[in-house]
């Protein structure tokens, strides 16, 4: 149960070890807007260059379709890498072609090759293992070393996660071991009273963390977009709000259970309510069941959680010892509905214990919104990563890794 460290893989002086890293990061117009992902990705590349290796940096970047798409190009990540460290980086135009296998020749150490995005090539999420490990040998052909130091996917059984770490050295990478140690302190002996904050969009995806938690915290307070499932299955009227109607028996069963266990399941008491989607719609406060009453009718819509709730969920969090928290809890990224979040985040750094942000766009916010990272006991990378792993899933990139 304990993942293999860098140091098992023994001196690296002139060696050439890959990276596999998480680069998914969000873009704009080939912009990257929260370069995050690529700042937690280089504590390990500087190690292993410092060790006196050449690196090369592998990743994935959006869901393009395997193939290459010019949206999803890892070049802007090499550029914005090349400016955060102090080391030359290069890039290759392909992944495991005659760019990448020319500029693998001539690397020296101290020098970084970023590959471009390993989905452009359908083996990388083959459910074929063939398929993967056929481009897992492609992807480690002349590497001495395999570092796994992408959160992100290790709950991914894909090429670059889990089949090139069978067939060279493999070690888990400096965020790899961060992100699974306190993931571990929320899992095993946590400090109590224990609560954790959901919210965002993803409902269904995250009904599942819902179950596996409730027995083991003490309260679970709700706000973002999958609130209103909740509300629409105490039988409120929700508005044009997003709402998964094939899980209201799903999350009636999950109110129940609370209730046997002593788990407070908190909801939010307000919403802000808006005439539509977007920056500039109208908006009221409304009491959580009196959402269909505003002069909106049954197309207003729920964006975020009201300030009577802010304020009481940030009570609850300051009073916490351990808190994790996942999902925004409005459409922070337009103004109007960002009070939530801020509410939440800015309680989550005063809690007197482990306060933890888990999520790709809750990681985003906090950062948007201007808070300092080092506010947070712990800022995780990986959304899916960090659910699965508090789910008590097995994740495939942890377990080769020696997990
Ligand atoms: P994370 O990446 O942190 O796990 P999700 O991907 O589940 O979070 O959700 C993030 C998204 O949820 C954000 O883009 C935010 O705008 C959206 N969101 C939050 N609250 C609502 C809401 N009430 N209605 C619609 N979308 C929402
Ligand atoms: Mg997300």
């Amino acid at each position: 149960m304990s993942l293999r460290t860098l140091e098992t893989l023994g001196d690296l002086s002139g060696k050439t070890v890959l990276v596999r890293c998480d680069f998914n990061v969000p873009l704009a117009d080939g912009v990257i807007t929260d370069d995050g992902r690529i700042r937690a990705s280089l504590a390990t590349l500087k190690r292993v260059l410092n060790a006196g290796a050449a690196i090369v940096a592998i990743s994935h970047l959006g869901r393009p379709d395997g193939a290459p798409e010019a949206q999803y190009s890892l070049a802007p990540v090499a550029a914005r890498l090349s400016e955060l460290i102090d080391a030359p980086v290069s890039f290759a135009r392909d992944t495991v072609g005659p760019d990448a296998t020319e500029r693998r020749g001539s690397l020296k150490p101290g020098e970084i090759l970023v590959l471009e995005n390993l989905r452009f090539d359908p083996r990388e999420t083959s459910s074929v293992e063939s398929e993967r490990a056929e481009f897992a040998g492609l992807l480690t052909a002349g590497v001495d070393a395999f570092v796994s130091d992408g959160f992100g996917v290790v709950h991914r059984k894909q090429a670059s996660v889990f089949d090139a770490a069978r067939l060279v050295p493999s070690a888990a990478g400096l965020l790899v071991a961060a992100e699974t140690d306190v993931l571990r302190r929320l899992t095993t002996d946590t400090q109590r009273p224990y609560t954790v904050v959901l919210g965002g969009s993803k409902v269904s995806d995250k009904l599942g963390v819902i179950e596996h938690l409730l027995p083991r915290v003490d309260r679970l307070l709700i706000g973002g977009g999958m609130v209103f499932t909740f509300l629409k299955a105490l039988g409120h009227n929700i508005g044009s709000s997003l709402c998964e109607l094939d899980r209201l028996d799903t999350v009636t069963q999950y109110l129940h259970t609370a209730a046997e266990l002593g788990v407070d399941i908190v909801l939010p008491t307000d919403i802000v309510v808006a005439s539509r989607f977007g920056a500039d719609a109208d908006t009221v406060v409304t009491a959580m069941d009196e959402m269909e009453e505003t002069p909106f009718g049954s197309s207003g819509l729920g964006l975020d959680i009201g300030p009577e709730t802010a304020e009481k969920f940030g009570s609850l969090i300051r009073s916490s010892k351990t808190v994790f928290w996942n999902g925004p809890m409005g459409v922070f990224e337009m103004d109007k509905f960002a009070a939530g979040t801020r509410a939440i985040a800015d309680a989550l750094t005063k809690v007197d214990g482990l306060g933890v942000v888990g999520g790709g766009d809750s990681a985003a916010a906090v950062r948007a919104l201007g808070f300092e990272e080092s506010a947070f006991g712990h800022i995780s990378t990986g959304g899916g990563a960090s659910l699965e792993f508090l789910e008590g899933k097995s994740l495939p990139g942890l377990e080769v890794l020696g997990w």
